[in-house]
């Protein structure tokens, strides 16, 4: 079972790419949980779309949640 989304682009079907994610390229503006000392960015992965050729980095569903919030928290503080 292949995993598939559409592409935003063209609204076609894009597939996963295997390999490596790009944990040093994807490095939020603030210091996040997610960040270690062996993990200096966020882990992405690679999609690719069979209809039009893009290629499009997404932020894995669970780190996406920790980054919304932590960008949530912050947003808030800097209200009061
Ligand atoms: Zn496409």
């Amino acid at each position: 079972m292949v995993e598939t989304r559409k592409c935003p682009l063209c609204g076609g079907t894009m597939v996963k790419a295997k390999g490596e994610t790009l944990k040093s390229s994807v490095v939020p503006p603030w210091k996040s949980k997610l960040q270690g000392w062996t993990t200096p960015g966020v882990g992405a992965e690679v999609w690719l779309c069979i209809d039009c050729g893009v290629v499009l980095h997404y932020v894995k569903a669970d780190d996406l949640k920790v980054l919304k919030e932590e960008f949530e928290t912050l947003n808030a503080e800097g209200k009061e």
